[in-house]
């Protein structure tokens, strides 16, 4: 039974409880962060923390622990729970006033909910299912428009994903306006001519970890990178796609709307990449 964390204590999962009151549970009022493990550290855990204290700040919602304690909390879990590839989840709500309630409660009374536990994914860096590639369709994007904080109202982006497996596919584009945003839980790219094609950072997006160690390291290799929107159709003509995301690394798209991109497998360019990232990331795990 896997060791998890709630509010200062390691639990057996099976006696981790949070209120029927907490704002999570009622409102979606939380934020949230996904760390990947490999060889059983912690994959660019410096870039998740900030992103959870943005998204934290952007809310006006409070941190319940320290960064440096966050980093050790992860590192229990990981430890306790023997994960050599997998993830950690991270949680934190606006915590659990006693009511409903729609006006936020008092932070000095009212302390954020922290929830960590870990998944062990046992080959989770294997390169199978990436030169395979997958499958995505495109659908409307009709979430809010913060997407840059990471907010655990993930009900569309689920819908999205249970229309991809109704059709067929692996995954779901978001597009607006006819342009591509995001995935529904991972980041849009194209190559077009050996140049790497992705949204510039707004509010329309969520920023990346993945993004943006990506977009360094194909820099870093000389790679030419474009910053901008591309629509759903000029992906359709695409030479190679692929998403990034903490969880599934750089992972080719091989199909949009069925229309097949290049041989139909995953991109020279795109697996190349995840072999950099992976490589790199390696090299810098905490
Ligand atoms: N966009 C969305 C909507 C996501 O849910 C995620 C992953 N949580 C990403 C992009 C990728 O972000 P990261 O590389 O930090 O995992």
């Amino acid at each position: 039974m896997r060791t998890v964390y709630v509010n200062g204590d390691y639990l057996p999962e099976d006696q981790a409880t949070v209120s029927i009151f907490d704002r999570g549970f009622l409102m979606a009022d939380g934020v949230y962060e996904v760390t990947s493990v490999l060889g059983g550290k912690l994959i660019d855990f410096a870039g998740h923390s900030r992103r959870l204290t943005r998204s934290l700040n952007e809310l006006d919602m409070a941190s319940p622990v320290e960064m440096d304690e966050l980093l050790e909390i992860h590192r229990q879990l990981v430890a306790r729970n023997e994960i050599d590839e997998g993830l950690v989840y991270l949680q934190v709500t606006r915590g659990a006033p006693g009511d409903r309630d729609f006006v936020f409660p008092d932070p000095e009374t009212t302390p954020s909910t922290i929830v960590l536990f870990t998944q062990a994914k046992p080959g989770l860096a294997g390169d199978v299912a990436a030169k395979k590639g997958i499958k995505v369709i495109s659908i409307e994007d009709i979430r809010w428009g913060r997407r840059d904080i990471k907010t655990v109202q993930l009900l569309y982006p689920s819908m999205g994903k249970m229309m991809a497996k109704k059709a067929g596919a692996d995954d779901a584009w978001l597009v607006e306006d006819g342009f591509v945003t995001e995935g529904t839980s991972n980041n849009a790219y194209i190559v077009k001519g050996g140049k790497i094609i992705t949204r510039a950072l707004s509010s329309d997006i969520l920023h990346g970890i993945t993004r943006a160690a990506v977009l360094r390291f194909a820099k870093e290799a000389q790679m030419e990178v474009e910053e901008r929107s591309f629509t759903i159709d000029e992906a359709k003509t695409a030479d190679e796609a692929f998403v990034t995301s903490a969880s599934s690394f750089v992972m080719p798209v091989v199909e949009i709307d069925g229309v097949t991109l290049g041989s139909g497998k995953g991109g020279p360019l795109a697996l190349r990449l995840r072999e950099i990232y992976l490589d790199e990331s390696r090299k810098m795990a905490e």
